[in-house]
């Protein structure tokens, strides 16, 4: 007999969950900005991509998003 484990999360709201789910899933973390920075000229160098920092208000760590300005 299998049991169903059924794990505690502790955000309750589930729209919370879904945006922290889709921000921040597959998405690298930083832990500073500057940090977040540094990753972002590299891949600027890499492959022309211009990437901004933001602070993510889900996890409070910093990602990095695609700009395009037209
Ligand atoms: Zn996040």
């Amino acid at each position: 007999m299998k049991r169903k484990v059924h794990k505690k999360r502790r955000i309750s709201d589930k729209n919370a969950w879904n945006v922290l789910n889709r921000s921040c899933s597959g998405k690298a973390r930083y832990d500073s900005e500057e940090a977040a920075w540094a990753h972002s000229d590299k891949i600027y160098e890499e492959y022309g991509n211009d990437l901004t920092p933001y602070k993510c208000t889900a996890c409070g760590k910093w990602h990095l998003t695609n700009t395009s300005q037209g």
